[in-house]
């Protein structure tokens, strides 16, 4: 007979683990214990459930890249004893962890689920419960003994994504989450539907390895109709600034002023990368299709394709981090490391 699957249940804070401060009325995270036992369905489930818990518990709109490295890092010592991970987070920034986690797991061989709730998980009609119950359901996915899952997705209000494929789209409805270039990996109704051939192919043998340098020397920049040189060129003039996600318009245009297009080849030439993706929320960058985007592409802009912003920024802090040579940046990061484009 075959053993249960293990799975590890982390908690990094978010609304799923948080109550009422009766005094202010606002939320704030509690103790993780607490959360399991609001939720004793889950010793109904056909697993081994270990917890563990950051030991502040934070809002997830105080993420950043020390806060990645440790979910990276409590990953890695656990890897061998589990066949899963579920990473409880707040909605708030959980595409960019997604992401960033995505680039950091180098060779994943096993399932990391993250998720989260618009409700706290002691509320009447939380949606937490789903959610969580789901993920660890899908974390368990085992065929032969083996994962079924390889790469690190997003479950939220009944569909898995690929984690990296994954934008918050809304601040109150239950379907919070979007992922308008890649469709779900996975869909819960009365079945749990798996379109197997979305999934990531497994790393052939290759060891896992975890990546933990990230070079936050980067910026997101939106354009809009108005955007001024003083204000451009003193982004671009930021000491130590390595890399920009420039969000353009539609398929991935900008104006075509002269003091535009000279600030950013100048940028470009003293080595910054320029990173092109669209502000649209769905469809693909494509220089060259209009005259608003030609100068782009012959400055030598990266084009993102299809990534979102999340995907982009951290795959953009991920590859500053592992150093990766000039020469050849541009040709590595239009090509897609963990599926995040197309
Ligand atoms: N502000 C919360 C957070 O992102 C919202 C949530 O948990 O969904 O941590």
């Amino acid at each position: 007979m075959q053993s249960k699957p293990n799975i590890l249940l982390l908690y990094t804070g978010g609304t799923i683990g948080m109550m009422k401060d009766f005094e202010t009325g606002a939320l704030k995270a509690f103790n993780f214990s607490k959360l399991l036992n609001k939720i004793p369905e889950l010793k109904q489930l056909d697993c081994n459930i270990e917890t563990i818990s950051f030991e502040n518990p934070i809002d997830s709109s105080n993420m950043n890249p020390k806060e990645w490295v440790k979910i990276a890092t409590i990953i890695e010592d656990n890897y061998q004893k589990f066949d899963g991970f579920v990473v409880l987070h707040g909605s708030d920034t959980m595409s960019y962890s997604a992401s960033a986690l995505s680039f950091m797991l180098e060779n994943l061989g096993k399932p990391v689920v993250f998720t989260g709730s618009q409700l706290p998980i002691g509320d009447l009609r939380t949606d937490a419960k789903e959610n969580l119950i789901t993920a660890i359901q899908i974390a368990s996915l085992q065929h032969k003994g083996k994962p079924v899952i390889n790469e690190v997705c997003l479950y939220f209000e009944y569909k898995l994504y690929r984690g990296n494929r994954t934008t918050k789209i809304n601040a109150e409805h239950f379907n919070a989450f979007a992922s308008p270039n890649y469709a779900p990996l996975a869909e819960s109704g009365v079945h749990l539907k798996i379109n197997h051939e979305s999934f990531l192919a497994k790393a052939n043998g290759k060891p896992f390895t975890v990546r933990k340098e990230l070079d936050d020397n980067v910026v997101i920049v939106k354009m809009f109709p108005g955007i001024n040189e003083a204000v451009l060129s003193a982004i671009i003039n930021l000491p130590n600034l390595k890399g920009m996600v420039l969000e353009t318009y539609g398929s991935g245009n900008a104006p075509t002023d002269e003091w535009l297009i000279s600030a950013l080849k100048k940028a470009i030439k003293n080595g910054l990368h320029v990173i092109n993706v669209t502000q649209c929320s769905g469809g693909s960058v494509s220089m060259g299709q209009y005259e608003t985007s030609t100068a782009l592409k012959k400055i030598g802009v990266i084009s993102g394709k299809d990534s979102t912003t999340e995907a982009a920024i951290t795959k953009l802090m991920y590859l500053l981090g592992q150093q990766v040579a000039p020469a050849v940046f541009k040709t590595i990061y239009e090509t897609s490391i963990r599926g995040e484009l197309s």
